[in-house]
């Protein structure tokens, strides 16, 4: 059986964004999972489109996924380059070969007359086909020394284009999909059309995983592949990607972000890979979270959906939470750089901070979100402004609760179960919910409504930061 090889095959053109990486991580998922290959290809052959430092921030976007790369421009290969615009040779070795067997020739018109034609298609209500102001056959030719000089065209032949695709099944066009279309342009660059061929071809890629705006041109393909005698390699197109609302394809202004931008905000690599795996694949159960190595083991083509899945960013917040709940304490520490935590952390040593860590795990969905979730723990809430209410407790009885319970915490060893323990006490020595008391000394030691469980969050400030901070709350009432 032929080896399983895929590949990516992006634009320098600027940031990746969740389309073009969700269709890197399928090719890469389906490779893994047959025991084969994933390729790297850069097509930069659009030398005005190239946006500078774009393949190295591809390159380092696949690493933080954890898509590792085969053979690419930084993993060496056998059948490279991996650069497009290393490969120029190549490419005219195959032109070459199309012109020796009469299957293609230098464009006899300028640009100007070529929009001409087209102007008088889109007057006549028809679809503009170069292959019909094609000179007779016996007036094409090859211009010597075309290279850099002409535009070389592919002379189509007209059949039924009929090609079989693993997520959209049996496909078809009619003959107006063919043309004759350019190959190499005057400036000696190959298009697309004509260098993916060649390169998946020399590459030896087994699958190609692409998006769906190729369809259309598949028939040129298959004329292509015909003419060249290639077998194509099997096609699978992938779902689009839609906004929230479902309706219209994916754009920048629907909150998709570049994938590094993901990593800047505190998004686990595992977390955003599983996001991104499961728009437009499932493995036919309820499972929504899975590590790497579960999707490479489930995953099939089979599996991918044909309609266009929705981007919601709010499941990615909610399945990085997952892998962060998944995570050892320590494991999870260790990601974290120190820019995520809030400044007043730097004076804390680490193990305070993986104890904090430990508390807010629970709750903590990326990183960016530390700050605001753990501020308290690293600097005195602000007493002069804060208003210390608890639902159920009227103002007189705040401040000689809180009193009662500074004297109580004074006796108190400040172990989880300590602290349980004389709290409920002090709770029915009162003949208060507990709840009540434990809502009044929340906000007084933290300044907030909301934080991890009290008996924990005290033994984590400690005995003299905690009834340091009761009593300023004191002071305040
Ligand atoms: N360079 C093409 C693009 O970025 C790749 C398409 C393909 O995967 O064949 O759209």
């Amino acid at each position: 059986m032929q080896e399983v090889r895929t590949r990516f095959a992006p634009s320098p053109t600027g940031l990746l964004h969740v389309g073009a990486v969700r269709t890197a991580l399928f090719a890469w998922a389906f490779a893994k999972s047959n025991n084969g290959k994933f390729i790297l290809r850069i097509e930069d052959t659009d030398k005005s489109r190239e946006v500078q430092g774009a393949t190295e921030h591809i390159i380092e976007s696949l690493e933080w996924l954890g898509i590792s790369v085969d053979e690419g421009p930084n993993a060496p290969g056998d059948l490279g380059p991996y650069i497009q615009s290393m490969r120029l040779d190549i490419y005219k070795r195959y032109a070459q070969q199309l012109i020796n067997d009469g299957h293609a020739y230098t464009d006899p018109y300028s640009t100007a007359q070529v929009a001409e034609f087209r102007e008088e298609a889109k007057l006549l209500k028809q679809p503009f086909l170069y292959r019909q102001f094609r000179p007779e056959d016996s007036k094409l030719k090859v211009e010597e020394d075309w290279y850099k000089k002409s535009t070389l065209r592919f002379k189509t032949t007209i059949f039924k284009p009929e090609w079989h695709d693993i997520v959209r099944g049996d496909l078809s066009a009619g003959e107006e999909s063919l043309d004759d279309f350019v190959l190499i342009k005057a400036d000696g660059y190959p298009t697309y059309n004509f260098a993916h061929i060649v390169d998946d071809f020399e590459m030896k890629i087994s699958h190609i995983m692409r998006g769906e705006e190729f369809i259309a041109s598949t028939p040129k393909f298959l004329a292509l592949y015909k003419a060249l005698g290639i077998t194509p390699p099997k096609m699978a197109t992938m779902p689009p990607i839609l906004n929230q609302n479902g309706g219209k394809k994916l754009s920048k202004r629907d909150g998709a972000k570049d994938v590094l931008e993901y990593r800047s905000q505190g998004f686990l690599s595992e977390g955003v890979f599983n996001f991104l795996a499961g728009m437009g694949w499932n493995d036919g159960t309820e499972q929504e979270v899975f590590s790497r190595q579960e999707i490479v083991d489930n995953f099939t083509l089979e599996r991918i959906q044909k309609s266009g899945a929705k981007f919601d960013d709010q499941r990615l917040v909610w399945l990085n939470g997952h892998h962060i709940r998944n995570m050892p304490t320590k494991d999870l520490f260790k990601l974290i750089d120190d820019e995520f935590w809030p400044e007043a952390a730097s004076k804390s040593s680490s193990d305070y901070r993986l104890e904090v860590l430990g508390l807010l795990q629970e709750r903590l969905k990326y990183f960016a979100e530390l700050p605001e979730l753990s501020e308290f723990f690293f600097e005195e809430p602000n007493y002069n402004q804060l208003t210390i209410k608890v639902k159920k407790l009227d103002d007189t009885q705040r401040a000689p609760l809180l009193k009662a319970s500074i004297e109580c915490l004074d006796q108190t060893d400040f172990t989880v179960e300590a602290l349980e323990l004389a709290l409920r006490e002090l709770a029915q020595t009162k003949n208060l919910k507990p709840g009540t008391i434990f809502g009044l000394l929340r906000i007084a030691a933290t300044g907030s409504q909301v934080a991890p469980g009290l008996f924990e969050t005290l033994a984590v400030l400690g005995k003299e930061t905690t009834l340091r901070r009761l009593t300023q709350a004191l002071d305040q009432l």
